[in-house]
């Protein structure tokens, strides 16, 4: 009887848990930090150089002229990519490489890789240089596996997730690197937890609304018009108009947390009146007033129709109010995206989780936006998901960390749903 090859990748991969574990440690050495985007390019070589190793040709893509690139924090990309004589699809993993800054509250070196209790600490253990190591481990041992593998493996290190993917998945998309027949499956080892496949997120849309107003003395400001006051009444429509509406609409994409699968609506910031010039008022009466909205938005919900209910609202206070005028910005969209629980990489993911973990896969929607908006809107290629070690709840806090056992297992997970995805019998 022939030994189950499955086992013996499974054997390979728990062989090389403490490689992981450097592998690991190594990544979370490299500041990352964006902004402004320091230490990418040795970050990027790092990885380059350890793939070409391995076999894999290496290509680095800088991608000029994107927000932040400059000679000091030039944007720099890495895809590695091993082909084979046999036919078949390529199975893409993509991991940003770039981290938040560290903030305030660690205890130990955000920087230093620390190993304790099991779990390996800095700032992008869990967000996720983690997955990226596990992912690098599955591969390989997937190589090594000594199966005649058909088709395409390609890992790529990416810049900028953090700040938009600008630099990083939507400079490469724009330009090819994420479309068919080039790549057929992506799987982003983003932090959603180890025994969960996350299919895609919530659509963003973020908008500037600005009230104008007369400029008068304060002492008189029955001689003037305030915008702050004209905001006040904006602020009284979204909380009597627009947060009910909201609440009451639910999506069918599984998101997590479930606060999240209603609409929301965040009030990001808001600016009106003149600044405290050395710490004194200025006493006037305000004429603009900015205030920010971050709207997230549901696969269900159209992006005209979002945008069409603020403005509705505005129209109808400049009916009923008087003096009141407004201006609207875009600030930013993305659309909502969701990957097919049926299609090729769902499925090979969710089996490959519960062959690991004796437990089945749970299929979620992320609350916020990652870079599978890229992928599947320039790139055209819906066969993405996200599936990673980190735990969601530890990204981008202080004392960050990433379980060993949990980048193990997703290593196990992310070989085997490679496997089948190559030789087509996911
Ligand atoms: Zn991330």
């Amino acid at each position: 009887m022939n030994p189950d090859p499955t086992e013996g990748l499974f054997k390979m991969i728990e062989a090389r848990r403490d490689e992981l574990v450097d592998l690991t440690q190594t990544l979370i050495r490299f500041p990352t930090v964006n902004p402004p985007g320091e230490a990418y390019q040795p970050c990027a070589e790092f990885i380059g150089r350890r793939l070409k190793e391995r076999g894999f040709a290496i290509t680095y893509v800088h991608a000029a002229g994107t927000p932040g690139d400059s000679e000091r924090h030039p944007r720099i990309n890495v895809i590695a990519r091993r082909e084979t004589a046999r036919r078949g699809p390529c199975v893409h993993f993509n991991s940003h490489i770039d981290v938040v800054q560290p903030g305030a509250g660690w205890t130990m070196d955000a920087f230093g890789g620390l190993v304790r209790d099991g779990k390996v600490f800095g700032r992008g253990a869990c967000d996720m240089k983690g997955g990226l190591a596990a992912s690098i481990v599955a591969v390989e041992a997937l190589i090594d596996s000594g199966a005649e593998l058909p088709g395409t493996l390609e890992i790529s290190g990416t810049a900028d997730e953090e700040c938009g993917g600008f630099g990083g998945v939507h400079y490469l998309a724009e330009r090819g690197w994420f479309c068919t027949p080039r790549v057929d499956h992506v799987i982003i080892p983003e932090p959603l937890n180890v025994d969960r496949v996350c299919l895609g997120h919530r659509g963003v849309w973020w908008a500037e609304i600005e009230t104008h107003g007369r400029m008068a003395h304060g002492s008189m400001p029955f001689l003037g018009d305030c915008a702050v006051r004209h905001m006040h009444a904006v602020m009284d429509r979204l909380e009597h108009d627009l947060y009910p509406k909201l609440a009451a609409r639910r999506t069918d994409m599984p998101v997590v947390p479930s606060g999240a699968r209603h609409s929301t609506l965040n009030i990001n910031s808001i600016h009106g009146g003149e600044s405290e010039a050395a710490g004194f008022p200025a006493p006037c009466v305000p004429d603009s007033c900015r205030l920010v909205i971050d709207r997230r938005f549901l696969i269900e919900e159209n992006i005209d129709s979002v945008k069409g209910e603020v403005r509705e609202l505005l129209e109808g206070l400049v009916r009923e109010r008087e003096g009141f005028t407004y201006d609207l910005r875009d600030l930013f969209e993305v659309l909502p995206t969701m990957a097919d629980r049926n299609g090729p990489v769902a499925r090979s993911t969710a089996a490959a989780v519960g062959r690991v973990l004796g437990r089945k896969a749970e299929f979620i929607c992320s609350p916020g936006t990652y870079d599978q908006k890229h992928i599947d809107r320039i790139g055209k290629l819906h066969d993405c998901i996200a599936y990673g070690p980190g735990i969601l709840e530890l990204a981008h806090q202080p004392d960050e960390y990433v379980l060993i056992e949990d980048m193990v297992n997703s290593a196990k997970v992310m070989a085997m749903a490679a496997r089948s995805l190559l030789f087509g019998t996911a």
